[in-house]
């Protein structure tokens, strides 16, 4: 509970930080983590002159004077909704940020829309947002109905079990224990594909906070997704769960967007890049999933 109440202060005071550089470590300081010091979230500058000839998406942002992003909204570290503040929050919504001010809008012309990962393709597909930023794996089969910017981060599966459990350490011994995981995801397919339970053992929801409640309520014995999610809820009540901490995939995540939105892609692409070498990306991380503790390794962007 401590680690949440210090975590929701620091995002609402982090901005107000960064302008009176008040806080005694500064944020460029290239720590990726030690959790130490308060690291402050970036400011980013917004660009009123960002022009991105050719693409749906960039038009219909600026026709409506505001630009609608897709991300998680019960994923903490790196999207999560604050159900007082209503404010978003965590690495994810921080690049969408990022990646916004570059197209030209700060932050009270977001408008952050909570997708589950069942739905993501379809988000995009429709036009209902933009771009997209949560927890989103590249991989070939969504390659072929969206296309993606990064990786950004390159994350694992694993398993969040009960602090007591001794007897989950690994993908090899969840056979006849109940699994939980989202539904459209790349864990619970992983799950299916390589057999790691009974198909009667599998329990799937829209979001990973449902099944992380019925791993409380012992209704499951573990949840699967990657270690970055897994981690936020584990920070969250660490009296009563844990991690199992060894990962077996890899899950590098993309920034997803039109199919066909060529110009949309190589802007934002330039954006990240820009992120990555002027250590605007490490102050994201130290100042979100970094206050874990975590060390990060910083990814190299792919052109697809
Ligand atoms: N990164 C995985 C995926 O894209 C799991 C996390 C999620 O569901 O967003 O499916």
């Amino acid at each position: 509970m401590r680690i949440r109440t210090l975590a929701v202060g620091l995002l609402v005071g982090g901005l107000a930080l960064t302008a009176c550089g008040k806080e005694g470590t500064p944020a460029d300081s290239g720590a990726t983590g030690t959790g130490t010091a308060a690291a402050a979230l970036p400011t980013y500058t917004v660009d009123t002159a960002a022009a991105v000839t050719g693409s749906p998406a960039f038009d219909k942002a600026k026709a409506a004077g505001k630009i609608t992003i897709g991300v998680k909204d019960d994923q903490p570290g790196l999207g999560k909704k604050d159900p007082t503040t209503g404010k978003f929050s965590g690495f994810d919504v921080e690049i969408a940020k990022l990646v916004a001010a570059s197209l030209g809008y700060g932050e009270d012309k977001i408008d952050f829309k909570p997708v589950a990962s069942a739905n993501r393709e379809q988000a995009i597909a429709n036009g209902d947002i933009a771009y997209y930023v949560g927890t989103y794996t590249i991989n070939d089969k969504r390659k072929a109905q969206v296309s993606f910017v990064g990786p950004y981060f390159e994350a694992g599966q694993d398993l969040l079990v009960r602090k007591d459990d001794t007897s989950i350490t690994g993908p090899e011994t969840l056979k006849g224990k109940k699994v939980c995981s989202a539904t459209g995801s790349t864990p619970i397919q992983r799950v299916r594909d390589q057999k790691l339970t009974e198909p009667g053992n599998i329990v799937e929801f829209q979001g990973y906070s449902q099944c992380v409640d019925k791993l409380i309520s012992k209704d499951v014995d573990a949840v699967t997704t990657d270690d970055a999610i897994l981690k936020g809820f584990a920070a969250q009540d660490p009296d009563n769960l844990k991690v199992v901490g060894k990962t077996f995939s890899k899950e590098p995540y993309g920034i997803g967007l039109g199919h066909d939105d060529k110009a949309l892609r190589d802007k934002v692409n330039g954006t990240l890049q820009k992120a990555l070498d002027d250590g605007t990306w490490e102050k994201i991380y130290a100042a979100t999933l970094g206050k874990s503790g975590s060390p990060a390794t910083k990814p190299t962007l792919i052109k697809y």
